[in-house]
């Protein structure tokens, strides 16, 4: 049951993304759900507006903070939409003694597989053949391809992952496949794990400097925030390929324009940016050695049905008053 008004409904959709109809219907059965298409914090605060049924808000992108909760008197928990929860002031929510819990792992491998999606379409030069054969280009040129079709192979170079959690984890399961030698870096990662899955544990100077591929999946924080900053572009390998499919801001946009710029890195594979949507005629755009796609990593229809899923699972413990599956505070 959807209710438009939102005055007597438990859950909030913050924002617009994919919930299947099982996973509504369930919710509907506790009690119902109001689609709030908010633009930001303070328009979630203004549609709640202090009705107290409102007990779950559920939210992909839109802040969820102080200035909501002081217009969700009623709320228990909010749910992230997906993996990252930068979006949701842990801090404030802690502090009230609502919940929060995001959908881990549920749109891990959409995501993993996208990194290579990206990874293979910038090495073999696809993002540019594409529209080259498309505008006829093809038939101009002949049997003779020009330079830029000459790609990379990913068979034998070495992979570096920062962050391996439920995507860098799965991330290295591929890469096992093109037979990439891997090393990574997570400080917070049981040591034994690196061996269950043989693969090298290094420091993060020595990952930058060892890898032809270097790929993030860190979650956005104040640790993280600008990881890959100039200095960290300057002990990179020289000519190595990034990936980020992680949070645009772990990278310091404008050292990664100069390392493109300057060739320090052959190329990047980008799905999220420090301001999203990406601006048009942003220097990242214009650039042949980058590739972009517009932050659609968790966006396959399975990984779909599985947050749904996980949702509506979170919805319910949190009315039942359990703590949720995938809880954070
Ligand atoms: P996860 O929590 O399973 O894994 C994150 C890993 O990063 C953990 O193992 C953690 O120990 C490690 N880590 C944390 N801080 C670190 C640091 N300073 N240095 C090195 N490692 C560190 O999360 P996940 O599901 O793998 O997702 C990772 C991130 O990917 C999410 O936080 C989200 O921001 C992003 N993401 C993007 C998309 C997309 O559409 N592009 C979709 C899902 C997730």
């Amino acid at each position: 049951m959807a209710d438009p008004k939102g005055l007597s409904v438990p859950v909030i959709f913050a924002d617009r993304f994919y919930m299947s109809e099982r996973s509504l219907g369930e919710i509907s059965s506790l009690g119902g759900y109001r689609m709030a298409e908010a633009k930001d914090a303070r328009d979630l605060a203004e549609k709640i507006g202090g009705a107290p049924s409102v007990k779950v808000i559920v939210s992909e992108y839109v802040q969820v903070n102080d200035l909501v909760l002081d217009r969700a008197p009623g709320v228990k928990g909010v749910i992230s939409y997906g993996a990252g929860y930068d979006h949701i002031d842990v801090g404030a929510m802690k502090g009230r003694g609502v919940q929060v819990c995001n959908c881990r792992g549920e749109n891990a491998q959409a995501v993993a597989e996208l990194t290579f999606g990206l990874l293979l379409s910038l090495m073999r030069r696809i993002h540019r053949a594409d529209p080259w054969v498309r505008a006829g280009e093809w038939v101009k040129a002949g049997r003779a391809l020009p330079d830029w079709a000459s790609g990379l192979e990913l068979w034998s170079k070495t992979l570096g992952v920062i962050g391996l959690g439920q995507i860098g984890g799965r991330v290295v399961r591929i890469a096992k496949g093109f037979d990439m030698k891997i090393i990574a870096y997570d400080p917070f990662l049981n040591p034994e794990l690196y061996a269950r899955w043989g693969i090298e544990s290094a420091a993060l100077a020595e990952v930058l400097s060892r890898a032809d591929v270097l790929s993030l999946h860190v979650p956005l924080n104040s640790a993280t925030e600008n990881l890959i900053d100039s200095g960290a572009f300057a002990a990179m390998k020289a000519g190595a390929i990034l990936v980020n499919t992680s949070r645009g801001k772990v990278i310091e946009e404008k050292a990664l324009l100069d390392a493109l710029k300057t060739g320090k890195i052959k190329g990047a594979a980008l799905d999220v940016f420090a301001t999203e949507p990406l601006p048009a005629g942003h220097p990242l755009t214009e650039m042949e050695n980058v590739v972009l796609s517009p932050h659609l990593g968790a966006l396959s229809q399975e990984a779909g049905d599985r947050l749904s899923d996980s949702v509506a699972r979170q919805v319910r413990d949190i009315l039942e008053g359990r703590p949720p599956e995938c809880l954070i505070v």
